[in-house]
């Protein structure tokens, strides 16, 4: 059970359900706070760089499509999203080796609103779903929130280790937990930034259908690897056995809040049922924009572009801990946002934040990123947002601050 938090001040306290007692804000919301002040270098958001985006063409496009079919898109839509947008989807996701039929698809507010609905509809009070070990700090949120326990399995450079979530989940089996879900990033991993290694996909796959544990891939970063293929999705190795999870966050902009779930078919029709009940139907104006926006632009150069955008902050980020912290060591990602640094022993990321942000450079502490408060030698430093100057400038001033609290 959750510990109840809040206060008795508050004078509807004793009539929140015991759900709302486990929710506290994030780590994250109160840096976005921080964040925003100019002079500080956040190494801590994930906001997506989008100033490369073509605005003209953009405005003009919801010019023409407000003229055109306005009608429609500002009209209520259908609750597992607009066919059209479906249609596109499916063809995203070929490009990450995810073959889907758009029957499977289900639109949702951001890949979020599918963690959210997923959860809803697998977990009661007291489950257990099997995590990796960090995992992101929004899944933990909407974990806590339908009051699951979660259990972490640790990662190497090489993602989930496969022995050690077989052993886990046969303990918490041997224990009589109910394990309903595993949940993984396998691409460019927040907050880890590693992959998964392409043998230990199907490897996984077996494991959890052995265990009869449904897989919930969360893919927001795939397409933005900055080089090779992307490797193959767990689903494609068993479509009935993997809820994924997609999204045109980090691939586009993330204000039109659209991501969606490919499902397997009784499940997709649950997902629906529940994001009716929530939210009657996902914005039809953002699905009509963004269907506009893949049949009428080269989005997949535009991705091409990001990429580009964020190897170069990612090379700002390497060469910049190398110069001043080379004593540390953290994960080199291949794509997608985030590093993961290890601190030296005795350093305590989440104490020494707020030492950091007096010195005018923000991260997130490991802390956020596991359910049973650990992580505290752990931070995730993103590179995705600030210049790759102010990057390099908040390495430095990250390294005065870790300098000054250890003897390196
Ligand atoms: N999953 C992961 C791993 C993420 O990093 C994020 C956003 N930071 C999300 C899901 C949610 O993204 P959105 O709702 O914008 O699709």
């Amino acid at each position: 059970m959750p510990a109840r938090t809040g206060t008795r001040l508050d004078p509807w306290f004793s009539s929140y359900a015991e759900r709302a007692h486990g929710m506290r804000a994030s780590e994250i919301r109160a840096l976005f706070a921080v964040a925003s002040r100019p002079e500080v270098v956040s190494l801590a958001g994930g906001m997506p760089n989008i100033s490369g985006l073509p605005m003209d063409f953009l405005a003009d496009m919801s010019a023409r499509l407000l003229r055109d079919r306005g009608q429609e898109a500002l009209q209520y839509g259908s609750g597992q999203g607009e066919v059209e947008m479906r249609e596109h989807i499916v063809e995203v996701m070929r490009y990450d080796g995810v073959h889907a039929h758009p029957d499977d698809v289900v639109v949702t507010t951001g890949s979020q609103q599918a963690l959210d609905l997923v959860t809803e509809i697998f977990i009661d009070p007291g489950d257990v779903v099997v995590a990796e070990a960090p995992s992101y700090v929004g899944a933990l949120g909407v974990f806590r929130a339908y009051q699951a326990d979660v259990v972490h399995v640790p990662m190497d450079g090489d993602g989930l280790i496969p022995d050690a979530l077989d052993r886990t989940l046969t303990a918490l089996k041997a224990a009589g937990r109910r394990v309903k879900m595993l949940y993984t990033v396998p691409n460019f991993h927040n907050p880890a930034g590693v992959s998964m290694a392409e043998e230990r996909r199907p490897q996984v796959v077996e494991i959890c259908r052995r265990h009869g544990v449904l897989i919930l891939e969360d893919n927001p970063y795939g397409l933005l690897g900055f080089s090779g293929d992307p490797l193959p999705s767990l689903k494609s190795f068993d479509a009935d056995g993997v809820v994924y999870l997609g999204s045109f966050s980090k691939t586009f902009a993330p204000g039109y809040r659209v991501g969606w779930a490919a499902a397997p078919h009784a499940v997709r029709e649950k997902l629906v049922l529940a994001s009716e009940a929530a939210i009657l139907s996902p914005s039809r104006l953002s699905q009509l924009s963004i269907s506009a926006y893949l049949a009428g632009y080269d989005w997949y150069g535009q991705v091409k572009q990001f990429r580009g955008e964020y190897e170069t902050r990612r090379d700002a980020m390497m060469s910049a801990l190398d110069e001043y912290l080379p004593e540390l060591s953290w994960t080199v990602p291949e794509g997608g946002f985030y590093t993961w640094v290890t601190l030296p022993p005795g350093l305590d990321a989440q104490a020494m934040l707020p030492r950091a942000v007096t010195n005018l450079v923000a991260y997130v502490s490991g802390t956020a990123f596991y359910a049973d408060g650990t992580g505290h030698d752990h931070m995730r430093l993103s590179f995705c947002y600030p210049t790759p100057e102010r990057i390099r400038e908040g390495v430095r001033r990250l390294a005065g601050v870790i300098r000054s609290e250890a003897e390196l």
